[in-house]
């Protein structure tokens, strides 16, 4: 066991706070990393406070790693000491049923072991990156390409992959109109997706601030969705939707931007159930879908698709003893466009 700083919440809701965690010994297929940075998902805000129902605590949350290779394990193959790894919101699964055989982990019939706020074969309790070093089997590691600047890197760990899975999925490209509902964390990478892919992407935004933002980042087109004649103006011209937003919302008001046989795939987890009438999808044979982060493989693949074209995550760089204020801030939909912490602060107390 290594002693290892970290910030954790202790109940939900509580202030995250200096907390100190015991990580174990690199086993024979272990990678254990030094973090350097690690990027702040809304999902981290939704189980610190418990939205998604119970949660364990004390919580170290954060799964969008970045580091270097401290010490490997005697059987490590894919890592040595000193290279760039990179760890998401998986830390291992049962690697047998037909979603981990197919590369689908994070589907794993028996169930993923999640980064943070889940327990490990073994019983213990899993601790995320808002701390300086973790341990992960090497399966469950990826490589980080040099060529990604390392604090923009760690969003793609799950804002990267989160929006490229279900963009590759739905075969989203040239000769498709891509609509991206919310932007924030999620919302900024599917636009830099939704452009490298060859399509033609409208951002739906609540925040008027954001639009010269969104244009920027690989929008041709900014909607605020809170204007009823803009969004009256849109209705049934996507073939597409990746819905990220983290708090209820109409989503009748989105379907009906679709064409026919559209469809839109929710990759946001409000807390609280939403209505869907049955004509939104009936009278234009549209289709409701979900997506939940991607497999390693896949991981792995948009890691090096973002290393060839350059892609990265626009980031605002905080040091750990903000991370409160960032919740909150996020909370305000005033995020440009994800916080990321420089673990190095977290070091120096
Ligand atoms: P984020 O950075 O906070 O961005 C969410 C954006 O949603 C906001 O910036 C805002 O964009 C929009 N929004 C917020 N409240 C809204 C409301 N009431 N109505 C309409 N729009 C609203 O969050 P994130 O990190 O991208 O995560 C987004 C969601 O995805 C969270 O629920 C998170 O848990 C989930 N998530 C899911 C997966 C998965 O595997 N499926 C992975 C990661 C995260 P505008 O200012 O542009 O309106
Ligand atoms: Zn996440
Ligand atoms: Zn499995």
């Amino acid at each position: 066991m290594t002693s290892t700083a970290a910030y954790a919440a202790t109940s939900a809701g509580a202030r995250l706070a200096p907390f100190t965690i015991d990580r174990r010994t690199p086993g024979a297929r272990d990678v254990e990393i030094d973090i350097l940075y690690c990027g702040v998902c809304h999902s981290d805000i939704h189980q610190a406070r418990a939205e998604w129902g119970a949660a364990i605590f004390p919580m170290v949350p954060g799964h969008e790693i970045v580091g270097r290779v401290s010490r490997i394990g005697s059987d490590v193959t894919a890592f040595r000491v000193g290279d760039l790894a990179g760890v998401g919101c998986m830390v291992d699964s049962c690697r047998q049923c037909r979603e981990c055989t197919d590369g689908e982990e994070q589907y794993c019939e028996r169930g993923v072991t999640w980064t943070y706020n889940a327990r490990d074969a073994k019983g213990a309790i899993t601790f995320g990156g808002y701390s300086t070093r973790i341990v992960v089997d090497e399966a469950y590691t990826l490589r980080i390409p040099p060529a990604l600047d390392l604090a923009g890197a760690a969003p793609l760990l799950c804002a990267g992959i989160t929006t490229y899975s279900p963009l590759r999925h739905w075969k989203v490209g040239p000769g498709s109109t891509l609509g991206v509902l919310g932007l924030g964390g999620l919302g900024h990478m599917a636009l830099k997706f939704g452009r490298a892919f060859g399509a033609h992407v409208v951002q739906f935004t609540t925040s008027p601030g954001k639009a010269a933002d969104a244009l920027r980042l690989g929008a041709d087109e900014v909607v605020l969705s809170t204007d009823p004649a803009a969004m009256a103006a849109r209705a049934r011209s996507l073939d597409f939707i990746l819905d990220t937003v983290s708090a209820p919302h109409d989503i009748d008001a989105a379907l009906g931007l679709l064409k026919r046989d559209g469809t839109m795939t929710m990759v946001g987890v409000p807390d609280e159930p939403l209505s869907v009438a049955p004509f939104s999808l009936v009278s234009r044979r549209r289709s409701l879908a979900g997506s939940a982060i991607g497999g390693i493989a896949e991981t792995q693949e948009m890691l090096d698709f973002c290393a060839a074209h350059g892609i990265v995550s626009d980031v605002e760089i905080i040091p750990i003893q903000q991370i409160n204020d960032a919740y909150e801030r996020m909370l305000r939909n005033d995020v440009k466009y994800r916080f990321v912490i420089d673990i190095a602060s977290l070091a120096r107390g």
